[in-house]
């Protein structure tokens, strides 16, 4: 029994512990998000009551069959898995990258969250099963194959979702993803989150080898890998759907994002798309890239200028009634594009697009009209840096409501359907 007080040690953009109650209280209310959305019932007690995308939307209800979500333990994926789960009923199989507890250390959050995931789906009858591993890696995929075809069959959906540092090669090769402009240095308003205060930073132009490196990390290519395998043993059900996701993000974080080395590793990722779609098209069948809304997880934090960016979009769309979370936008995903007995709407180069109320006229031209005000003084006034900042700490299981965190907890729990590697 590890039983013990767990406060948060934040570090920047990371945080070395993470409270278990606290991330199970998150999954729980995903989960109501993700029941409520399917149904295409209202969402409430979501955070988000008036959000589009969240309210009324007519849902595709129905099974779903057969989901695999790469990346599933949190941000993007873990909404994934709990819409198709939660929301559609379907089997799950999820792959992540997480650290277990141990008797002295909690585990990361998404440990947790997928403890209390699995947890409910035991509850309702669901299964759900877990490979905490590289994804990247062929011992990984192979496992992904054995456990497919002894537990659950072809699937209906795969959704990649994967957002890493780095990718280690089967010789043990390592490519690292790197952050930066490219063809020319950045240089504008950042933030320095150990410190809570808007900076003026510079940031270097990307070599041709970290322009590549990104993209083997953070484009097509392991996606189209864990396809083609799939596919090859048979795992991909007739009329099988994929998804990835990207960002696209505002005019002022473009130098940094959408032209960056990331930019170019998501140029990839949408070509994969193409690849794959003529692959898989038929029988309602796919593959599609997602345009996000920028949301706080532990990916985007990471970026230079996002986090400021999302303080300020925060404050925006909060004013508009139209802010959304990562379970809002995927409930979204499937109510109105992926889920069974829709038809995905895409943009002229074939791009799904939850990212229309974050890049609406009025929402960036009244981001644009703030940001050359932006100080560490103005922050209170013109941005929702609070809000930026609860979501943070949520991300870890702090500052949720309604955990007691005076009380000492069991931080030594095991997710139960974890495959062995
Ligand atoms: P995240 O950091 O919350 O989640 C990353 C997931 O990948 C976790 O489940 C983690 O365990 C898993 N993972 C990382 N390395 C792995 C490995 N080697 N093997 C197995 N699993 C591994 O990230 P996120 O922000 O949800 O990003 C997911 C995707 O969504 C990315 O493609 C990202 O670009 C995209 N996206 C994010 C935003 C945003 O604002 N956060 C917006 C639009 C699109």
């Amino acid at each position: 029994m590890s039983v013990q007080v767990v406060e948060p040690r934040i570090r920047g953009f990371i945080s070395l512990t993470a409270h278990p109650d606290g991330c199970a209280a998150n999954v729980r209310r995903q989960i109501e998000v993700a029941k409520a959305g399917a149904l295409g019932a209202g969402v409430s007690g979501a955070g988000v009551s008036g959000a589009p995308g969240a309210q009324g939307v007519p849902g595709a209800s129905g099974e779903l069959g057969n989901a695999l979500v790469l990346g599933s333990s949190t941000g993007y994926g873990l909404a994934s898995l709990l819409v198709a789960a939660f929301g559609y009923r379907a089997s799950t199989l999820g792959v992540c990258f997480e650290k277990e507890p141990s008797e002295t250390k909690t585990a990361t959050a998404g440990w947790y969250n997928l403890v209390e995931a699995h947890r409910a789906a035991e509850g309702e009858g669901l299964r759900l099963e877990t490979i905490n591993g590289d994804a990247f890696s062929a011992e990984v995929k192979q496992q992904a194959v054995r456990a497919l075809r002894e537990d659950f069959g072809p699937l209906d959906m795969v959704v990649y979702s994967l957002a890493a540092p780095r990718r280690r090669g089967a010789d043990g090769t390592v490519w690292n993803s790197v952050l930066k402009p490219v063809g020319a240095p950045y240089s504008g308003k950042g933030f320095d989150l150990r410190r809570n205060e808007v900076t003026e930073m510079a940031v270097e132009e990307a070599t041709e080898e970290e322009i590549a490196a990104t993209v083997k990390v953070m484009g097509g290519e392991d996606w189209r890998e864990w396809i083609e395998l799939l596919g090859g043993e048979g795992l991909l059900a007739p009329g099988c759907r994929t998804v990835a996701y990207s960002y696209i993000g505002p005019e002022v974080t473009a130098e940094i994002y959408r032209h960056g080395t990331i930019g170019k590793a998501k140029e990839d990722l949408e070509a994969t798309a193409h690849e794959l779609d003529a692959m898989l098209s038929g029988e309602g069948g796919g593959a599609w890239v997602s345009v996000n809304k920028g949301v706080v997880t532990q990916a985007s934090s990471a970026i230079p200028a996002v986090p400021l960016y999302l303080s300020v979009l925060f404050d925006v769309m909060k004013d508009r009634g139209i802010h959304e979370g990562p379970i809002e936008q995927i409930v979204r995903l499937f109510a109105e594009h992926l889920g069974p007995g829709r038809s995905p709407r895409t943009d002229a180069a074939g791009r799904i697009r939850l990212d229309d109320l974050e890049l609406r006229e009025d929402v960036q031209a009244e981001v644009l009209r703030r940001w050359p005000s932006l100080s560490t003084e103005t922050l209170g006034e013109l941005t929702d840096f609070a809000g930026y900042q609860r979501y943070f700490e949520e991300l870890f299981g702090f500052g949720v409501e309604g955990v007691d965190y005076a009380a000492p907890t069991e931080v030594n729990r095991q997710i139960p359907q974890l495959v062995a590697l």
